[in-house]
Formats: structure tokens, sequence, C-alpha cells
């Protein structure tokens, strides 16, 4: 009885605040309630206590005009000065400017000296509300403007209303231009906040259990969140954080080790119990060279894992080059030999293309139907393809995304190779399993390397394996950055590699954004390198032409017939040409770091020494000089990852997205919180060994919450069950 009576309670108190709108909160209403919704997708109460502060001030420490002149010095990079508070008055309010350039100007005062404030909307407003003679407490963040510091829009609060017990650590949370305009800045939202809170009488309900939260030593949700957005002290600040942390990073685990627990219980596994005529004839006949250790090892933890009786989903990882294409294929061979068809799915027309013909070749005069499929692939030919999958009397499918289309139907797929798709995440996953009345085997390769956290998070339902070794012979490729005005002698050190008889790479940039510019950029690089090389011939290639024009290019250049390769990001991933031996990239700075990474993979592919030049502008932020400054020093793969993710600010999404997370991460951060990962992880693979599926009464909150936060957040959670 007394039991039930505590569950319902429960129940009600999460309706209220997931339920409670907060336009009708004092001084939200419709208006801002709509902004609220449109920029941040925050409606309910619960959505705004959970929209929290990205950093801390502490609004103790109150600066004189004279302090900040000094800091001002010492900070070359305006942009770096941090938000501040001053004392003073405000004095000489001027109305400047005509049109989009009107604004009002006024100068604040303290003893020690004065500074700009300034401000573009609402000019009548801000000079009735504020008048010359208080005193006010400004906050803002500094800028050094014609050598005068200014602020633009500060908050200005009197002295009285703020020392209300407001002082101290404080939250700042971020706001869009859309939602300043409609007066919801950092402040507006901490006073939403605080009415939540003060409404909310009894202790918010847990989302964790009880044993979690002691053997964590977790503050509860309640405190976690009262302090988040106004922490008590700094350390109830830490301790909050790390609650929400573990919370968030918790659920994400048990979520991903829960589908691997699922496919475990409830999914029989394709054995491939026998290594036959077809591996063996290729391995011992066809092999054009000796397989390295790595992938030997590699081969033989695919064979073990696709005969355990469990459904093989395992991640290869190698670095460009380490020769991940024949693994694929000797996997495949294995399928095969067991009377299985095998796929091999790649994120390209050219890549696809290129593992048929490589592949083609290297089983040539064997009794193997190889079929390439890709969105091009014409119809007549298609039609005569697809009901010989069906029958099976085709073996091997090479192909793009298009292999995977319910037209597409196998007689019995026993294997398919994923290779270099970054955003191949759980559920795309699952979409290949029902290729097979038992779900094939999926083996993921690629060549980007994964920071560790974020491949537990992503990938953590995978097993791995990698290939730690190149190919014996390989030269690491030497990688220099330059400025373009010095141009001329690089083409001379490009010249000299053409007249050795390699080949080059020039790669531009090509945002969506800017595309109109970037073909332009392009055909001009395209231009001018055909009148500085005129005696060799250039290829062009960018993602407007037509798929047959484009595998008509690249074939020119893979055969030799080119001799330079203008092109886009599209030769980014896979491409494989041996004799290229300079990667020369235009506009470096527009390139991230996997992306560079990716491109440079392209060369040192075969014997000779190979260069990467980073070609950029003379002015470079901060960052971006980091980022070239890790390419010229290492050529490891994994270092790069885990540094091209420190580089990213917290809550960068659209890095994560690339790889592969289709969410959001709300406090959490991967590059930072490795350590608190890998305990939520502990804790919900301890959680899952005892009941797997969360089946039992203790469990019952954490698959509600599953639940949950699956239909919030739409991660396709669940999508197998
Ligand atoms: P990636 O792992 O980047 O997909 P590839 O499979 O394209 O690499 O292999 C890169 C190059 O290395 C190819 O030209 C391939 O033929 C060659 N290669 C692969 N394995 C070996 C090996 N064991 N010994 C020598 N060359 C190899
Ligand atoms: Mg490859």
């Amino acid at each position: 009885m007394k039991v039930r009576q505590k569950k319902r309670n429960f129940v009600s108190e999460m309706q209220e605040i997931n339920q409670s709108h907060i336009k009708y909160l004092l001084g939200v209403g419709p208006k801002k309630a709509e902004t609220l919704q449109k920029e941040i997708q925050v409606v309910t109460w619960e959505d705004m206590l959970y929209y929290f502060p990205y950093k801390y001030i502490d609004r103790s420490k109150i600066f004189t005009v004279r302090e900040l002149q000094r800091i001002s010095g010492q900070e070359r990079n305006d942009n770096s000065m941090p938000y501040i508070q001053l004392k003073g008055k405000i004095s000489d309010f001027q109305i400047r400017g005509e049109g989009s350039k009107r604004r009002l100007s006024a100068v604040f005062s303290d003893d020690t000296g004065s500074i700009d404030l300034v401000w573009f909307q609402m000019l009548k407003h801000i000079m009735t509300t504020y008048n010359e003679t208080t005193e006010y407490i400004l906050f803002g963040k500094p800028t050094v403007f014609g050598h005068r510091l200014q602020v633009a829009h500060p908050e200005l609060e009197t002295e009285n209303k703020f020392y209300d017990g407001q002082l101290g650590v404080q939250g700042l949370y971020n706001t869009t231009e859309r939602m300043k305009n409609a007066f919801l800045h950092s402040r507006a939202i901490q006073k939403i906040i605080t009415q939540i809170l003060e409404n909310i009488k009894t202790p918010l309900p847990e989302t964790l259990p009880q044993e979690i939260t002691d053997k964590a030593y977790l503050v509860s949700l309640d405190t976690a969140l009262r302090n988040i957005h106004f922490p008590q002290t700094p350390e109830m600040l830490r301790q909050a954080q790390y609650r929400l942390k573990f919370e968030e990073l918790f659920y994400l685990q048990l979520n991903i080790l829960r589908i691997t627990k699922y496919r475990e219980k409830r999914i029989a596994g394709l054995r491939f119990s026998q290594v036959g005529e077809f591996f063996n004839y290729f391995y011992f006949n066809h092999l054009p060279f000796e397989l390295t250790g790595a992938q030997k090892r590699v081969v033989k933890e695919i064979r073990q894992d696709a005969n355990s009786g469990r459904q093989m989903n395992r991640l290869l990882q190698g670095d460009v080059g380490s020769g991940k294409t024949l693994v694929a294929l000797l996997s495949v061979l294995i399928a095969l030999d067991n009377g299985f068809q095998g796929a091999i799915m790649a994120p390209t027309e050219i890549l696809a293309t290129q593992h048929y013909e490589t592949i083609s070749e290297l089983l040539a005069g064997m009794p193997v139907e190889i079929a390439l499929l890709t969105g091009s692939t014409k119809k007549k030919v298609r039609t005569e393809i697809l009901p010989k999958i069906k029958t099976g009397e085709i073996k091997i499918v090479i192909g793009t995304h298009a292999l995977i289309e319910d037209t597409v139907e196998f007689a019995n797929l026993g294997l398919v190779v994923v290779d270099e798709q970054h955003r191949f995440g759980v559920v795309q996953r699952a979409r290949l399993w029902k290729k097979n009345a038992t779900p094939p085997h999926v083996l993921v390769m690629t060549a980007t390397p994964i920071p560790r956290t974020l491949a537990m998070t992503v990938y953590g339902d995978l097993d791995v394996s990698v290939i730690d070794e190149l190919p014996p012979g390989r030269k690491p490729v030497k990688t220099v950055h330059t400025y373009e005005k010095k141009r001329g002698h690089l083409y001379e050190s490009v010249r000299k590699q053409l007249q050795e008889g390699r080949q080059v790479y020039i790669v531009y940039p090509l945002i969506e954004e800017s595309e109109k510019v970037d073909i332009q950029n392009l055909l001009e690089g395209f231009e001018k390198t055909k009148q500085i090389f005129p005696e060799y011939k250039v290829s062009m290639l960018h993602g407007k032409m037509k798929p047959a024009e484009k595998d008509a290019e690249m074939q020119r250049f893979v055969s030799g017939e080119t001799q330079i390769m203008v092109a886009t990001t599209v030769i980014e991933v896979g491409v494989n040409v041996p004799n290229a031996s300079v990667m020369l990239i235009e506009n470096a700075e527009r390139f991230g770091l996997p992306q560079l990474h990716q491109l440079r993979g392209r060369v040192g592919r075969g014997a000779d020494q190979s260069f990467c030049i980073l070609v950029t502008k003379y002015e470079l932020s901060e960052n971006t000089r980091k980022r070239l400054a890790i390419m010229t020093e290492t050529n490891d793969g994994f270092r790069i990852a885990e540094e091209d993710l420190k580089l990213r600010g917290p809550g960068d999404i659209d890095g994560t997205q690339q790889s592969g997370i289709a969410f959001n991460l709300k406090i959490a951060n991967l590059a930072h919180d490795g350590q608190i990962l890998t305990t939520a992880r502990d804790f919900a693979q301890a959680i899952l060994d005892a009941d797997p599926l969360l089946e039992q009464p203790q469990n019952a909150l954490l698959a509600r919450q599953l639940v949950r936060l699956n239909k919030e957040k739409q991660m396709g959670w669940f999508m197998i069950s």
C-alpha cells in the first residue's frame, strides 16, 4: 500500500514539470514562449531546467576601469576578454549614425577612468530607463574599439537590486540574436528559472536508482538542478555538474549496451564454421603480397567472431593505407565458403567503383560472380543483376547505399562490410540486419580515427579490431605549411615530383553555402594549373559533375593518362592511386583536422617519399594555427582525432554529428569527461550483466527512463525491440 502511494506522487510530480508550460510564468507570455521554443526548443518547465549555463562567472568581483585597461593591454585578441563587472555612472547619451548604422552611445565612468557603451536596438527605451545620476553595476564583455574599451548592450542593474543575494558565482546562458531582440538575454533566462525553482515545492523526483546515486556518490537530482543554475558554493557546482554529466553518459551507455545484450539474447548468429576453397585458393594463388601481421591478426579475429554463434558487429579501425580492403575481401570469401553472399558498401560511387575494380582484378579467374550496384547503375543492368542477387548466382555485391534499398533482395546474405561511413550509427546498422532472415554479420571499416570516448558512445555496441601496422616500405608523408605568397617555390618542388614520374593532387575546399564561389575557385585553379604546368595533363573532379564524367576523369588519373588532379574533397575518402606523391591543399584553413588527415592519406600509398602541402592565407586564428601545427607534427591518426576533439569548443554539435552521434550532449563533453564516461559505463554494464533486458522490478525506473529519453530525443533507441 505504502509503496504504491509513493509511486503515485512520483508520477504526478514528473508530469507536472514536463507538462507545465513556461508561457504561464510571470513575464514570459506567448510571444517569448514562442521565441524560446523556436530558438532553443524549450517548452516546458523541465526543458528550461535542463537548459544549463554554458559558463560561470564570479560576480562577487567588481573591476575598476583601470584594471580592465591593464587586462586588455595583455590580451591582443579582444575576443578573449572575459565577462566583467564595473560600478559607476552613465553620461553623455548620444544617438549617432543613420539607417542600419543608427546607434546609441554613452560613456560609463568610475573613479579610475571611462569606457564606451553602445546599443543598436531599443534606443528610446534605453534612454528613458537609465539616468545620469544613479550608480549602476554594469555587466558585459568588453571589446577594444578604436583604442577604447567598449561594451555593447551591457546589462545594467542598480546597486540595491543587485546586492539582494545575487552576488557570487553565477551562470551565463547562451542566447541567440533573436532571443536578445525579444529581451531574452542571459539574465532573463535566469529569472525564468528562478521562478520555476521557487514554484517547485517538493524535491524533484529522482531519475537514477538510489543504489547508483549511493555507490557513485552522486547528489540528488533536485540538488543538482538547483545548483547547476544557482551554485551555493563552487564545490556544490562541481558536484551538480558531475551528477548531471554522469546521468547523461550513463543512459547513453545503458542504451547502447542494452542493444548489445539484446542481440546476444535474441539474435542467433550465422555460423561461418569453415574456411574452404574460395578463401584458400585466393590466399595461396592470388594474394599479391604477404599480409602484414596486423592484417593476419584481424582476419583471425573476424573468423572467430563469425563462428561464435553470435551475430558479429565489429568495427575495424586502420589508418589510411593500412590495407583494409584486403581484409574485407578475405572476410567476404569466408562468407562464400560457408554458402553465403557478401556485400561491400561504400559512401561514394567513385569508391564503390574502385572497390569493384580492385576486387574483380584480385579474383580474376576464380568462379565468383561480382556485381556493382550504385545509384547510377542503368535500369537495363539493374533488371539483369537484381534477379541474380535474389537467386544467389551473384555472390559478391559491391555498391553504395543503393544496395540496401528494399528492391535489392538477397538469397542468403551472410556478411555486410561497410566502408568509410562516418555517420553509420546503430540505427543505420540495424537496417542492414533486416537484409537476411537471420541478420548478417556486420563489419564497419574506418580510417577516420575515432577518439576512445566517442567510439564508446557512437560505436559502443561494437567489438573493435585494429590494424596498427602499415604494409612494409611505406615512408611517412612529409607535411609542410606554407603561405599563398610563396607559391613560386611551391610550384618548383611540385614540378620536380612530376618530372620523376609522380602524380599530384591539388584540392580546393567546397562548402555548400558558398558553393558558387568555390566552384569558381576550382575552375580558376584548374586553368591556372594548366598554365603553370603546360607540359602535363590535368584532370578535374567536383561533386557537380555527372557520375559517368566523374568516373571517366578519375579513371584517366588512375591510369596515369593525366598527371595532375584538381579536385574538391570528393576525392577525400578511400581512393587509391599509389603513384600519387603530392597532396597540395589550397585554403587549408577551411578544412577540419579529420578531413586534412583523410586527404593526406591519399598520398604515401606507394614506396616513394610523399608530400602534403598545406597552403593558407597569412592571417589565421589561433585555433587554425594549432590545427595546422598538429598536421605538420604527426601522422598518427589517433593523436589527430584526440587533438581535434580538444580543439572543438564544448557543445560543438557539428563536430559530433560528423562523427556519427545523431544527438546533442547537454552537459557532458567527450573530450574532457572520459573518466566519468568510463565510470558510467561500468555501472551500466554491471546492471545489464545481472538483468540484460532490464526486466526486473528494481530496474523499472531505468527501463522507463530509457523509453522516455528515447521519445524525447528521438535517438532511434529501442528500434530493435
Ligand atoms: P585502406 O586501409 O586505406 O582502405 P587499402 O586497402 O586501399 O587501404 O590499401 C592501400 C594499399 O596498400 C593498396 O594499394 C593495397 O594493395 C596495398 N596493400 C594492402 N595490404 C598490403 C600488404 N600486406 N602488403 C603490401 N601492400 C599492401
Ligand atoms: Mg579503404
